[in-house]
């Protein structure tokens, strides 16, 4: 059985839950090794089994040769007691956070009907947690994103020019990105110029870049289904004291908290340093967001990192850190970059200019 498995299982031993119900999607992908965008894994410690329809059932016995393939067909009370019936299992968790009441009620009454002993039991960021430290191959494919991000990045500083529209700078970056390799990209890619810049999740339109304005882009690759997110704020020709002032602000801030990060640090504190530089600078209340999230198969994953995060730090995790400043009517400034803890400490992976 793979080693992802066999660490689930340590999990659910250590909390007393004899099996997990795994839908989210790229939980299930992570345990398992299967692309299909449809069905669940069932993991004890005896069973590993991918339920999934017709449609996949061919690509799931080929892509996950550790698992049992279960073919469900029609609803879940047609299917699921015969499914559950043989397992032993008492206390049977479910993703809290992914599975949807619908489907959580058509669970419980098939199991209520059926007259199964199963007691269903929320939980919360199991499998997120293993997935929050990386192998060596998963820190592979990374940085074999963050390399066309970096790219695509130095490719827009050729490109920018006055007039092009947010949407086509966005569309340029991307075509470049998957010329290259890129499978799709983990989110539509961020440009955003002027008092658009304001907002931190600002979608492209068609408003025209201008000199002098901060134009922000954000942006990210996907390599065997591993993600990366860089931003960098770039302004075209004499940008004024405003920009350069905040800029050097971010900027400071951001070197700050990746000299700070440490394996075994609270998060909160690693947010909070970057948040004291702004802070004293006089612009706390503009830098609304958290400092980063970690990346893998997921574009925002765990660790958190912000003011509420209840993480630590450890070896072999990945994630951004990414201070902003956004003034309303005036624009923004976000520096983004990614970082792996090696050796206790933040190595930067992505390697744009900034
Ligand atoms: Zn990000």
């Amino acid at each position: 059985m793979n080693r992802r498995v066999t660490r689930l299982r340590e999990k659910l031993a250590e909390q007393g839950l004899d099996a997990l119900w795994i839908s989210q999607p790229e939980n299930r992908r992570y345990l398992s090794g299967f692309f299909g965008t449809a069905g669940f894994l069932l993991i004890s410690q005896s069973a590993a089994i991918l339920a999934t329809d017709f449609r996949y059932t061919e690509q799931a016995a080929r892509e996950a040769p550790d698992f049992q393939i279960f073919q469900s067909k029609g609803e879940i009370p047609a299917w699921l007691p015969s499914l559950l019936g043989g397992l032993p299992i008492g206390r049977l968790a479910l993703e809290a956070t992914d599975l949807t009441m619908a489907t959580y009620h058509r669970i419980a009454d098939t199991v209520k009907t059926a007259g199964l002993p199963i007691e269903l039991v929320a939980t919360e960021g199991i499998v997120e947690r293993l997935r929050a430290v990386k192998e060596a191959q998963e820190i592979y494919s990374i940085t074999g994103a963050a390399r066309l991000a970096d790219a695509a990045a130095e490719h827009c500083r050729t490109v920018i020019r006055r007039g092009m529209t947010e949407k086509d700078l966005a569309w340029e970056m991307e075509k470049f990105m998957r010329e290259r390799g890129s499978g799709p990209t983990p989110f539509s890619l961020i440009v955003a110029c002027g008092p658009n810049a304001a907002m931190p999740h600002h979608h492209p339109t068609t408003r025209s870049i201008e000199l002098g304005e901060p134009v922000i882009i954000d942006i990210g690759a996907n390599v065997d289904g591993y993600l990366s997110d860089l931003s960098r704020t770039v302004c075209l020709e004499r940008q004024d004291r405003t920009y350069d002032k905040l800029y050097n602000i971010v900027l400071e801030a951001q070197l700050a908290a990746i000299e700070y990060v440490q394996a075994g640090r609270p998060a909160v504190e690693v947010d909070q340093c970057a948040r004291d530089v702004i802070t004293r600078a006089g612009y706390g209340e503009a830098f609304g967001h958290g400092l980063g999230h970690g990346v893998g198969l997921a574009g925002h994953e765990a660790p958190r990192l912000g003011p509420l995060s209840d993480a630590i730090l450890e070896e072999n995790m990945v994630f951004t850190v990414e201070p902003g400043i956004y003034i309303k009517d005036w624009g923004g400034i976000r520096i983004e970059d990614m970082v792996v803890i090696e050796n206790g400490k933040a190595r930067v992976i992505t390697q744009s200019r900034k």
